[in-house]
């Protein structure tokens, strides 16, 4: 089925009103992040602290240089909303078969503004946003009315679970997930599978229940446990202790989702 292309309303830049915004890797030819070849835009800065994250210099909005075996390495490049879709644009005759422009980070909604006048400028492009969900209802409705897919990560339904793993309460992820749910945009939640944190079966039973909560009802997808989520760390400055086992195979425990009649894989 062909996805409809949206396009968000065209402004005229300006030099004074076009943002800018801070990007740590553009990957090209990932099929990770949403359908065929993309190339996937990874925003720097995050206000989660996710124990499993495995992109530590997504984690700072700011430009910082990591330092390891290899020597230095400078991450993070500004680029203002033209600049950027500039770039992407000149790759639109590769995207369009059936990929497109994927938006990820770190947190892309901490730099709402920027994605969103990025998306402005884009030509005829599919457009996936890959989110925590974390932000304010404005700018999540800003970012993800202009997308054709949303992928919304769900991590932990426990109030006290989410901060104690992610150090972020998760009121702000539901309350925009049930306003994507009042959207027209297409979406995915996605479930990163963290060995007794976010695999047990009362966390995904309780994820499974949230989903036929939703007026629409989407896809689940049970995202394996990235086990090279420490190599980063040092090099960034940062300390690697995650206070679970690692040793630990993540359960794919699609059992809660079947019993709700919830579509649900592992991706
Ligand atoms: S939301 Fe993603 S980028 Fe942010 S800390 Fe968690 S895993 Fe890392």
């Amino acid at each position: 089925m062909m996805r409809a292309i949206k396009k968000g309303p065209r402004k005229t830049p300006t030099v004074a009103t076009v943002p800018t915004g801070v990007v740590f890797d553009l990957r090209e030819l990932t099929v990770h992040d949403g359908p065929g070849i993309r190339t996937t835009v990874f925003l720097k800065g995050c206000p989660l602290r996710c124990a499993w994250c495995h992109n530590p210099e997504g984690l700072s909005p700011e430009p910082q240089v990591m330092r390891g075996a290899g020597g230095e390495r400078p991450v993070g490049q500004s680029y203002t909303a033209f600049e950027l879709a500039t770039i992407l644009n000149r790759q639109a005759l590769l995207l369009r078969d059936g990929g497109g422009v994927t938006f990820s980070g770190g947190e892309p909604l901490m730099q709402a503004a920027f994605v969103a006048a990025v998306i402005d400028r884009l030509e005829e492009l599919h457009v996936t946003l890959d989110t925590s969900g974390y932000g304010t209802e404005e700018d999540f409705r800003l970012v993800a009315g202009k997308c054709d897919l949303v992928l919304f990560d769900l991590k932990l339904m426990d109030a006290e679970a989410h901060r104690r793993w992610t150090g972020v309460d998760n009121q702000p992820i539901l309350r925009n997930l049930a306003a994507l749910a009042s959207m027209k945009t297409e979406f995915i939640i996605r479930v990163p599978l963290i060995p007794g944190v976010t695999d047990t079966p009362e966390n995904l039973r309780a994820i499974a229940q949230r989903v036929i909560e939703l007026p629409k009802r989407p896809r689940v997808e049970l995202l394996p446990y990235n086990r090279a989520a420490g190599g980063k760390y040092a090099a960034c400055g940062l300390e690697w202790r995650p206070a679970y086992d690692e040793s630990v195979a993540p359960q794919a425990n699609l059992k809660p989702f079947q019993e709700l009649n919830v579509e649900a894989a592992l991706a």
